[in-house]
């Protein structure tokens, strides 16, 4: 709303330069949208851990090995080939790792590596 040249924000209080709200609207916001974004990597985090299927004896083992979920799948040669994260603890020390095009691959707990660098939106999917 703008009147006598002035434009205010919807709260009434006069808008910063050449924007449409004030100072503490516009802070409002941003802590708003900050939390938005933190509530949408836990709900992945639950989500990841809902469709997770369960071997606890697999899931036991994994854990006392790595400290996340994103993981690299090697080769033959033991090189990291395909980046993913753990979706499901098999039987049998396997593992169902979804790779980043959402291909599921079904390996053994000693063919994959832990991938520290991977985040998703700036935080690590911890093991719960
Ligand atoms: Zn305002």
């Amino acid at each position: 709303m703008t009147k006598n040249g002035i434009t205010y924000c919807k709260c009434g209080a006069p808008a910063r330069p050449r924007q449409r709200n004030c100072r503490s609207c516009k802070n409002a916001s941003t802590k708003r949208s900050v939390l938005k974004r933190k509530l949408a990597v836990q709900r992945l985090e639950q989500a990841l851990h809902h469709l997770t299927i369960e071997n606890p004896a697999t899931r036991r083992e994994y854990e006392s090995q790595f400290r996340t979920r994103a993981v690299a799948i090697c080769d033959e040669d033991g090189m990291p080939a395909i980046a993913g994260f753990v979706v499901g603890f098999l039987a049998d020390r396997m593992l169902q790792v979804m790779d980043d095009d959402g291909k599921n691959h079904f390996v053994r707990l000693d063919r994959v590596v832990e991938d520290f660098g991977r985040t998703v939106d700036g935080e690590i999917l911890h093991v719960e």
